[in-house]
């Protein structure tokens, strides 16, 4: 997939010059063979149709689209009777999903949006005859773009100048647009973090009026967005919906870290800004943004300041855990997730200050279990994120659990309950009883264990367990 006459450019990969309009018009989009079964199906039937939004947005940008979205001038109806597998999805939002393979595209009829007076749904959608009026419902120019093989690039709004500019603009009025649904001021910012872009200054601005209006989206729908946000290119932007009063609504601790000052030779940002730069410097992966952005959220509940003007954050790491929990959970994030995040947030200092042991390292191993290289990249990010003091000895000392961690890997160390040479069957047997003390039992020879593993044979273990049989049976 790629656009032919492209030129690159240092925001895009887009036309540029004088012959703008006139390349524009040329340009074509190599649509994957299903997409255009589907624009043609629809074509020879009589009706219009267009591949629309992100994914014209990104082939002109010369990116690979995530999916393939069509809008046509055909009813619901009328598409789910063109095509032999479809899905409703939203039918009352006009979208069908049509099935081609393995592989879903989701075809929308040309529409505009009533009020989001819940801040949720439109209240009501109108299906209407035209593309322009479909376009024009549509969030930011650059989003608003619709392509067909006959017509080539249907640009009304100035698209393809904003993605030259680098700037994320709303289609019509801003004021009216983020009044209509306060959603897409994070959207403005999140598209502006996937791109690289900056937000129009008129963006900017009326954010910083409407902010407050986020309050009435659902916390699923901002979770989309953050989430996309965090795993963009930019995740530093989110300082940007710091600034426009946009976190205050979905995220008021960030807002709380953004004002707690760090007054240690480790550091040399506040808490929100360690925290900004924690992300940004971090693995790009979901479940360790989402640790980088909580892994400090506790620190101004715990700050204490001694008698020479030195921040402490003592059990910054528990309490934080719990705050992660109680967040995510309102984020409605699943329990996996909130699960290892938690776990991450938890034990994001592992390590610290101490003499990293091949037997610490299994322990940390059985506590992180699939998750200790996150919990690697979580630490190098924590560090990258600090001052300089005492750099090189805080990513040695990663460098050597991460040394340790294969070894540990290749010898094919216990770690895990699992992989110990008994289980509570066994136990059972030499005389142990059901219940929670066999738990408890199994619980001490791993850890016996992890300070040996040359002691994870049965019989070892078994003789081991024996001579605990009369305080645990
Ligand atoms: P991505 O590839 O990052 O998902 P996208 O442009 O496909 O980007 P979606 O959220 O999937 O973003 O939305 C698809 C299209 O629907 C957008 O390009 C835009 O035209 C339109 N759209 C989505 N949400 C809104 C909204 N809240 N208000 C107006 N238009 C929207
Ligand atoms: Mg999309």
């Amino acid at each position: 997939m790629h656009c032919q006459e492209q030129v690159s450019d240092h925001k895009c990969g887009l036309i540029k010059g004088p012959h703008f309009d006139y390349m524009k018009k040329l340009m074509r989009i190599d649509i994957p063979k299903d997409a255009k079964y589907i624009l043609d199906t629809l074509s020879n039937a009589g009706f219009e149709s267009y591949i629309v939004g992100g994914c014209v947005r990104d082939c002109v940008l010369g990116l690979k689209p995530d999916d393939w979205d069509i809008t046509t001038n055909a009813l619901p109806s009328q598409v789910k009777e063109l095509f032999r597998r479809t899905v409703d999805t939203g039918l009352q939002h006009g979208t069908v999903t049509v099935m081609m393979g393995d592989t879903a595209y989701e075809v929308t009829t040309y529409r505009t949006d009533g009020d989001y007076s819940d801040g949720r749904h439109p209240d009501n959608v109108t299906f209407v005859s035209s593309l322009e009026e479909d376009l024009k419902r549509r969030d930011f120019t650059i989003n608003a773009m619709a392509y067909n093989e006959s017509e080539g690039l249907v640009d009304l709004f100035d698209g393809c100048a904003d993605l030259k500019k680098g700037v994320i603009r709303c289609v019509g009025n801003a004021d009216d647009r983020f009044s209509e649904d306060a959603l897409r001021m994070l959207r403005a910012v999140r598209f502006a973090a996937k791109l690289g872009y900056d937000l129009d200054p008129s963006i900017y601005g009326s954010i910083k009026k409407h902010a407050k209006d986020l309050s009435k989206v659902s916390a699923e729908r901002i979770t989309t967005e953050l989430t996309k946000l965090l795993i963009s290119d930019h995740p530093e932007m989110i300082k940007d919906a710091y600034e426009t009063g946009l976190t205050s609504v979905f995220f008021p601790e960030f807002d709380v870290a953004m004002k707690t000052p760090q007054n240690h030779i480790h550091h040399c940002f506040n808490v929100g800004e360690h925290i900004i730069e924690s992300v940004r410097v971090s693995k790009n992966d979901r479940i360790v943004r989402f640790a980088m952005l909580l892994h400090d959220i506790a620190k101004p509940e715990v700050m204490t300041i001694d008698e020479k003007g030195i921040t402490h954050f003592y059990s910054h790491q528990t309490v934080g855990e719990k705050m992660t929990g109680e967040i995510l959970r309102r984020w409605k994030l699943d329990n996996d997730t909130i699960r290892r995040v938690c776990r991450l947030v938890k034990n994001h200092d592992a390590g610290k200050g101490r003499e990293i042991t091949p037997a610490f390292t299994r322990k940390v191993v059985s506590v992180m279990e699939d998750d200790f290289e996150r919990l690697l990249e979580v630490i190098k990010a924590d560090v990258l994120a600090q001052s300089l003091y005492m750099r090189e000895e805080k990513l040695r000392s990663i460098d050597r659990m991460r040394e340790q961690y294969l070894t540990i890997m290749k010898e094919g160390d216990c770690c895990m309950l699992k992989d110990l040479a008994v289980n509570g069957r066994d136990l059972m047997e030499i005389g142990f009883k059901p219940g929670p003390a066999l738990g408890d039992v199994l619980q001490k020879l791993l850890e016996s264990v992890i300070e040996e593993p040359s002691l994870n044979e049965r019989d070892i273990l078994l003789k081991k367990a024996s001579s605990f049989l009369k305080d645990f049976s």
